[in-house]
């Protein structure tokens, strides 16, 4: 095929030449991702049969991939992510994911008359006809939608006021569209075990993290949501607020793909004073004497052409990515040293239900370790078993789980994850990812619920 060095699939197939090359995920990968499952098989038979792959091929491809982050090359995750934006920019987006992608615009509506939305998608004729015109697969179960969206209760409960400048343990929370209009009650667990724990809750404006815009291959909705959160967040890292998410997802964006390169950028390397001819880059986790970070010195002239900062979040300022990847936390995570550094335990009642704990893919990406599992432990009687192998995943990717087309690939992924958490036969399973809840409730009927909805609870606090 003669194609423009710009063009989807040019992109597409560098992925596949050189995953063809390196085989590493050949096998590794090949039962847990539809996306190498599908790459081996098409360059096999390329190959085989002597014939180059079509537009159709390439493009049916790149569908697969759900930006789990479970492979080992983020570049290569970048550049089907690339590819696939490319053929929205070149042929366009249909209906249903230009419907689905915008959760928040979604949530907004519905939640205008939740009672009638939630009658109409109960109801067998129309539900029926509201999943056909979006795209979603006629047997996926869908959430019922809440009486009250979150930034409703937050506003009432004063949220959305600053504190006091000079407040100590203070945390601007990004509290994601899945929990402001579907499940409300996860952040406001949030609101109530932090409040007890001593910290002050700030609930800023805020859009989407941009992860379902991104995986639809809407650049520029990504970029508009990502610049306005990026504006927003810097200005509040600057008056001294930790960012904080529940959301797994939400908190890999933030902490992770923003700042993908970032470092390379002339600002930064200005900032950090680096050496003429040479490039400094922190190294993850490392710290120089205990002081700041350790940094890495890369010769510009050997790699200076390659290590630029040119990845999809490029056009937002550098510095303000920098800042805002570089003071948001799990929320898990921020309460685990939050106790620790007080010294304070939550703890006060039993934890009687038999529990499994998911680690969610985007939580472990974050390399944080297991912060949630560290704080149900701390329960007297606590019972909690734990399913976190390097390649589960739920298979629900954010909104491509609800996708007619992906329906039963999103089935055939998260089937062995929930076959193992009901090996373990437990009364509840706890996970801090609302994807992952969806696909768990649809597929077998235990409950599910968030960790910090468990302490809550436990607490014995009311709305
Ligand atoms: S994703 Fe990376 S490790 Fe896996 S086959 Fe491709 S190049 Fe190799
Ligand atoms: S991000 Fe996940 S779905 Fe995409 S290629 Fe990597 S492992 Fe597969």
């Amino acid at each position: 095929m003669n194609v423009p060095l710009s063009s989807p699939e040019k992109k597409i197939s560098e992925v596949i030449e050189a995953c063809a090359d390196c085989e590493q995920c050949r096998h590794m990968m090949a039962s847990e991702c539809l996306f190498f499952d599908a790459l081996y098989r098409l360059h096999d038979q390329a190959k085989d049969n002597g014939r180059a792959l079509s537009t159709d091929d390439l493009r049916d491809l790149v569908d697969l991939c759900n930006y789990c982050a479970l492979c080992s090359c983020p570049d290569i995750r970048a550049s089907i992510i690339e590819a696939k934006t490319r053929f929205v920019e070149r042929d366009g987006l249909t209906l249903g994911p230009r419907l689905l992608e915008d959760v928040a615009r979604m949530g907004k509506l519905c939640g205008l008359f939740p009672q009638l939305a939630n009658r109409m998608l109960a109801n067998g004729r129309t539900g029926r006809l509201l999943k056909r015109v979006a795209g979603i697969h006629e047997d996926r179960r869908l959430p019922i939608l809440p009486g009250t969206s979150f930034d409703t209760w937050a506003r009432r409960q004063g949220l959305m006021q600053k504190p006091a400048p000079g407040a100590a343990n203070k945390v601007a929370y990004f509290a994601g569209c899945s929990g402001r209009y579907l499940f409300p009650e996860v952040p406001q667990a949030l609101v109530h075990v932090f409040q007890h724990c001593g910290i002050q809750v700030y609930v800023p404006d805020q859009q989407c993290c941009g992860m379902p815009t991104l995986l639809e291959g809407d650049r520029k909705k990504t970029l508009a949501f990502m610049a306005a959160n990026v504006e927003r967040l810097a200005a509040l890292v600057a008056e001294g607020f930790t960012i904080v998410c529940s959301c797994p997802t939400c908190g890999f964006v933030l902490k992770e793909l923003l700042k993908e390169r970032a470092y390379y950028a002339d600002a930064y390397q200005k900032k950090i004073g680096a050496e003429a001819g040479f490039l400094k880059v922190p190294v993850e986790g490392r710290t120089e004497n205990g002081k700041g970070p350790s940094f890495n010195h890369i010769r510009k002239s050997i790699y200076g052409k390659i290590l630029k900062d040119n990845g999809y979040f490029a056009a937002i300022d550098p510095l303000k990515r920098i800042a805002v990847a570089e003071n948001t936390l799990d929320a898990g995570e921020y309460l685990w040293r939050h106790l620790q550094r007080e010294g304070l335990r939550v703890a006060y009642k039993a934890l009687k239900e038999r529990l499994v704990y998911f680690a969610p893919c985007h939580q472990r990406e974050q390399n944080i370790g297991r912060p949630y599992l560290e704080l149900l432990q701390m329960y007297r009687g606590a019972m909690v078993d734990i399913v976190d192998d390097t390649y589960d995943c739920c298979g629900m990717g954010g909104i491509m789980g609800y996708k007619r087309e992906f329906h039963e690939h999103s089935i055939r992924l998260g089937t062995p994850v929930m076959e193992k958490i009901a090996a373990r036969r437990p009364d509840k399973i706890v996970t801090e990812c609302l994807s992952c809840r969806l696909q768990f409730r649809h597929l077998a009927d235990y409950p599910v619920a968030h960790p910090l909805e468990v302490m809550a609870g436990l607490l014995n606090l009311t709305a």
